[in-house]
């Protein structure tokens, strides 16, 4: 990286400087986070389950959603006392967040910021969470994109999707100034047209940002039209995605245009960073000192226990700081593979997991109403990447299946190739009808998102399965 006076100016006395005019000790937290990564594993269980049982003390004192969730579990604070009394806790159902917002908000303290996510579900979700809180997910986020050598003050440009609700005026031109300050570029990714993507490569080449930080899809597309076209003129960029999954061939596009640094990373709009990838890129660590993330199967029963390694689980997250409107166990709808807990490469000693697979809610069914994991898809398409672009596979309302591909090679899909997909449906989802429409592009979600597996509202689940012993 070159040198570069006015961003090590920016990042070393303005922003710290515009930090603390704001109140906001995001520094001295960020410093403390740099320690504590390294910290023995006795030490950061000790530090988390503290503030696990206060939390709990307090969601229990000051809110009526938990005084009653544990008090219908037959449970006190008293009975949290280790780190592994978490599992002691009830669960948050996405639906149950929804409706449980007023119960789950705290006497105190105050509510500092409140947003509403929208959700792959489509249903929005209201979070508010404590100004400690918001101080916490700062400093965590900074730590992590530290590892992907994104600190404050580089330049960065974002893909991102625009937001579906337009920002007042006076937030737009809070959102300039901050975008100002850090002097980073904002591109909508939306459109992904060989025009715009080709308006893309002309703001790397203008703007020469340092980090490039967007929807892994859309990072993915930017870099197969670099490759075709032999745009790329720069050294490294790291890239630093998240929000849809990225695959193996993805990432080789990602490293031939951009290089090697390519940083996973995963958040949601309810706690921000809850994993990152660091520089052995050998999965996520988790942001431990700020959350606590599960990964639970659930069981015959009604009983969950935790993913072993190489098994996928259901994410539940838990805001250790987030005292204004506390999510204990909240099931966040993500499915994330375990990992065995051996010390990483890096030699820091957070917890970690896998990569994150995909929805919960993208679960399709064949004709007799057996659950088929969309994911599958995937694994598909990744054989057949040579010959397939870009996929969507759509399980209608009927329950046909729609499947949408750009071929490589325009307008065609090899016989061979199509015998093959058809066979894989049959074998898969059995007895569905299916239907291959082969398209140019993919339509976007309002955020921005390519969704490879969408399973239709008022969906059919096929004939009632038997009974099972
Ligand atoms: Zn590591």
């Amino acid at each position: 990286m070159s040198f570069d006076p006015y961003g090590v100016l920016l990042g070393r006395a303005l922003y710290p400087a515009w930090e603390r005019l704001r109140g906001r000790p995001t520094f001295a937290l960020l410093h403390h986070l740099q320690r504590t990564e390294r910290a023995s594993l006795d030490e950061l269980t000790t530090m988390r389950s503290g503030y696990l049982r206060r939390l709990v003390d307090h969601a229990y004192e000051h809110t009526t959603h938990y005084r009653r969730a544990f008090d219908a579990a037959g449970l006190v604070p008293s009975d949290i006392t280790t780190f592994d009394d978490i599992r002691k806790l009830p669960l948050l159902e996405r639906a149950i967040a929804q409706t449980s917002v007023d119960a789950r908000t705290a006497a105190w303290p105050d509510v500092a910021v409140t947003k509403t996510t929208s959700g792959s579900t489509g249903q929005p979700l209201e979070v508010r969470f404590s100004a400690e809180s918001r101080y916490w997910r700062d400093a965590m986020r900074w730590r992590g994109f530290g590892w992907a050598n994104y600190r404050m003050g580089n330049k960065a440009m974002h893909l991102w999707g625009v937001a579906a609700v337009p920002p007042s005026r006076l937030m737009r031109a809070k959102i300039a100034l901050d975008r100002k300050l850090r002097r980073d570029v904002y591109t909508s990714c939306m459109v992904r047209s060989n025009e715009h993507l080709r308006e893309m490569v002309e703001l790397i080449r203008t703007e020469k940002p340092q980090v490039l930080a967007g929807y892994a899809q859309a990072l993915a597309d930017l870099a197969r039209f670099v490759n075709r076209e032999g745009l790329r003129t720069w050294d490294t960029i790291p890239v630093v995605y998240g929000a849809e999954r990225l695959w193996e061939h993805d990432r080789q596009d990602l490293a031939k245009a951009f290089g090697p640094a390519v940083f996973e990373t995963y958040g949601c709009r309810e706690f921000m960073l809850m994993g990152m990838e660091c520089e052995a890129h050998d999965g996520l660590h988790e942001s431990a000192e700020n959350l606590i993330v599960e990964l639970l199967v659930r069981e015959p029963g009604g009983t969950t226990r935790l993913a072993r390694p190489g098994e996928q689980g259901e994410v539940a997250v838990t805001d250790l700081h987030n005292l204004a409107c506390p999510f204990i166990r909240y099931l966040t709808g993500d499915l994330a593979t375990a990992r065995a807990q051996t010390r990483c490469g890096c030699g820091r000693t957070l917890p970690m997991f896998g990569a994150v697979e995909g929805r919960v809610t993208d679960t399709m069914h064949d004709a007799d109403g057996n659950p088929v994991e969309g994911i599958l898809f995937n694994i598909l398409f990744l054989n057949m990447a040579k010959h397939t672009r870009q996929f969507q596979a759509v399980q209608r309302a009927d329950g046909s299946l729609l499947l949408r591909v750009v071929p490589t090679v325009e307008g065609r899909l090899p016989p061979e190739v199509e015998a093959l997909i058809r066979e894989f449906v049959g074998t898969h989802l059995r007895g569905i009808p299916l239907l291959i429409e082969i398209v140019t592009e993919i339509p976007l979600t309002k955020a921005g998102k390519l969704r490879r597996v969408v399973v239709e509202r008022g969906r059919y689940v096929g004939a009632p399965s038997a009974p099972r012993p």
